[in-house]
């Protein structure tokens, strides 16, 4: 991006930059909450934002859930967030597969949890696999051959708590065995939060089997992939130029954003200290960074 080899700057005044777009997208985890907790000041600069007329979107990498489940996510919260307002990368594999007029006669083959089962499912496609095959164990006996369904047409990878060699093999070989078949994943990320206490190997490590064994890229639909903030742009006809996209992390929600020519601000509520940003190793830098989303509420201007 042309913006990146200039230093971040402190948000001084939030009401020049709200000024400046009409929509704001929001990454979760780090953002909205932490975990299951939200952050501080969360829903009163969600209604300042709504009050000054501001479009609100909401998107995550974590592929766990459904758009619906993170719904009443928002609400246990007490946030007042639409569905539609929701973007998660297990929605974006379904609306990637609608896309590129994926053939409903075809199937899927997922390594994943629940909600890019969910998602399939509404957009009218056949799925196996998911966590049904969580359990599953390959035992080898001589001449031992695995059987695999001729019908999948794609293998959609995302973060998977219940991984195993019996699910990687059964993707490797539709994905080896048919030079046709698409390879998908929801997310790249090397590691995630699932508690605060040290950094959990993300769904980048479950992709990360499949590209080893398939020797293949896979089409990528979550942050930082442009995949999301077309479909966004298009849905709602939204100027790239006219959104802040604010999140936590710089390789993920900061270069989303600069790949879409958004305006950018780094929150340092999440993963990324302003130590790592200023690190000189860190290319990523930001147009803003504030502590957290609700120094909108604080921070004036001159
Ligand atoms: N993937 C998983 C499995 C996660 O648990 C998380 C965060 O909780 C993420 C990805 C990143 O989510 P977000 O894009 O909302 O920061
Ligand atoms: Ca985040």
């Amino acid at each position: 991006s042309a913006t990146a080899s200039v230093a971040a700057q402190p948000l001084e005044n939030a009401d020049a930059l709200i000024d400046s777009v009409e929509t704001f997208i929001f990454d979760c985890d780090g953002v909205i909450w932490k975990g299951d907790s939200l952050i501080e000041g969360v829903p009163e600069t969600l209604e300042l934002l709504r009050s000054k007329g501001k479009r609100l979107v909401f998107v995550t990498n974590n592929s766990t859930k459904s758009r619906k489940q993170y719904g009443k996510k928002f609400e246990t919260l007490g946030l007042d967030v639409n569905e539609e307002e929701i973007f998660a990368s297990s929605f974006a594999a379904a609306a990637y597969l609608q896309s590129i007029n994926f053939p409903k006669d075809k199937k899927i083959y997922v390594i994943g949890e629940e909600g890019i089962l969910i998602e399939l499912e509404l957009a009218g496609y056949s799925y196996l696999g998911g966590p049904e095959d969580g359990g599953k164990k390959i035992e080898l006996k001589p001449g031992f051959l695995m059987e695999h369904d001729k019908d999948v047409g794609a293998v959609v990878v995302g973060f998977d708590r219940y991984f195993n060699y019996y699910k990687v093999q059964y993707g490797t070989l539709c994905v080896r065995e048919n030079p046709g078949c698409l390879f998908l994943a929801t997310n790249r990320d090397a590691v995630t939060h699932l508690t605060d206490a040290q950094e959990w190997a993300g769904g980048g490590s479950m992709v990360g089997a499949l590209v080893g064994s398939t020797q293949r890229e896979p089409v990528v639909v979550g942050k930082p992939s442009t995949f999301m903030m077309d479909y966004l742009a298009n849905k709602f006809g939204i100027t790239k130029s006219q959104i802040c996209m604010v999140g936590d992390r710089l390789d993920t929600d900061i270069l989303f954003g600069q790949n879409g020519g958004c305006k950018t601000l780094l929150v340092l509520s999440g993963v990324t200290s302003l130590s790592m940003l200023q690190n000189p190793n860190n290319s990523i830098q930001p147009d803003f960074y504030t502590s957290k989303i609700s120094d909108f509420l604080s921070l004036k201007g001159a």
